[in-house]
């Protein structure tokens, strides 16, 4: 079967996202977008409930049984100064739709408007998860703590990322590993303070920070694999007091990224080892906080391959694969619960402007890509449903 997304739906669409668009909303806060959403689903007779305070889940039900597929979209804005200049920017200060996820709720809506004529012929029942806070503190465990994957239970899971390093035309599926954990990490260095004349009568807290930095290096360097992919990175580091004042306390943070299991838990491991032994050395005390993120994305494999046939076949868009990002997406709590598929939508055009990255001020998408979007969203529900394809 072809998906055909008809100009007038297409128009209706690109009227969603820019309406979103210029009322940017922060985690938990999606009030005006999630009644939106509750307004479109309401004309097109789709039954939904809300979870996670600001969380839809929508179900559209076949008329025949079988599978659930679940589509997800998240909805949240960052806390960005918008710098785009276009006729829908941000009517709010300091914040902005800079992740693109104003197109993935309102392409999300656009499947639900193709889905809904489509009822009639459809099996099984097709969930549609509208999730609050992907930016942090994250809106994907709790929606499924509250239940949105079990009523009906479903069998498989997909989500659109927009993507400005892929053209519009192309959509990206990789089978494994696609986006990477990330934990945040803290360091508090203690030693005790003194006068910058008299180092022998302190303990600096200064150079133990220093080599502790150095030392991190180590992990990634000469610890990990080089063929795993890892990242340490430390992002602040405050201490001291004036020139000639021995610091007593420096204090850094940083964050840890890997795309496999055992590599992220290796890398926590190394990185209180590392602090503790060259805390050790410089006779000061260092406390490690570790505090975890996001698990990383794991596309299902089968389920993967065989959509990304699927496409070939029944769309125009060009199917590509490709290399995972050290990006962290909230889909994974989703993908450990059911066969998942993160699908990445290219929305790069040089003549529209589309190139600035995702979470730049100047980030923007050729909304060109939103039909295009739609009709991998609805035809992974279909193929889904009908059982054509399987994890
Ligand atoms: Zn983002
Ligand atoms: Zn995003």
């Amino acid at each position: 079967m072809a998906i055909e997304v008809n100009e007038a739906l297409a128009a209706r669409v690109i009227e969603l996202r820019r309406a979103i668009h210029r009322r940017p909303e922060l985690g938990f806060e999606e009030h005006q977008t999630a009644a939106l959403v509750e307004r479109e689903l309401d004309a097109l007779g789709i039954e939904h409930r809300r979870l996670a305070k600001t969380g839809i889940v929508a179900r559209i039900s076949g008329t025949k049984a079988g599978p659930a597929v679940a589509l997800r979209a998240d909805m949240d804005a960052l806390p960005i100064g918008e710098r785009t200049g276009l006729s829908f920017a941000s009517e709010v200060e300091g914040k902005m739709h800079a992740c693109g996820h104003d197109a993935h709720t309102a392409m999300l809506l656009g499947a639900a408007h193709v889905l809904a004529t489509m009822r009639g012929g459809l099996c099984g029942n097709v969930v549609l998860i509208f999730q609050p806070a992907e930016e942090g503190p994250g809106g994907a465990l709790p929606m499924i703590e509250a239940g949105a994957l079990d009523d009906p239970s479903v069998d498989a899971v997909a989500m659109l990322h927009v993507d400005s390093r892929l053209e519009v035309g192309t959509i990206g599926i990789s089978p494994g590993g696609v986006s990477a954990s990330a934990d945040e990490f803290y360091v508090a260095v203690k030693g005790s303070g003194g006068h910058g004349a008299y180092p022998h009568t302190a303990v600096d807290a200064i150079p133990a920070s220093a080599a502790i930095v150095l030392a991190l290096q180590n992990v990634v360097a000469r610890e990990t694999d080089p063929l795993a992919t890892a990242v340490v990175t430390v992002g602040t580091i405050e201490g001291g007091y004036r020139n000639n004042v021995i610091a007593d306390e420096v204090n850094m943070s940083g964050t840890l990224r890997a795309q496999d299991p055992g590599v992220r838990d290796e890398l926590e491991a190394r990185v209180r080892r590392i602090v503790a032994g060259v805390a050790s050395a410089y006779n000061v005390r260092a406390d490690v906080r570790v505090v975890r993120g996001y698990p990383p994305v794991h596309n299902d494999a089968a389920l993967a391959e065989r959509f990304a046939q699927y496409l070939r076949e029944r769309s125009s868009l060009i199917v590509e694969r490709p290399a995972a990002t050290m990006g962290a997406e909230d889909f994974a709590y989703f993908a450990q619960r059911a066969p998942g598929l993160l699908m990445r939508l290219g929305v790069r055009r040089e003549s529209s402007g589309a190139t600035h990255p995702g979470h730049s001020p100047q980030f923007r998408i050729d909304e060109a890509a939103l039909p295009l979007g739609i009709i991998a969203l609805v035809l992974f529900a279909i193929a889904v449903t009908s059982g054509e394809i399987r994890s």
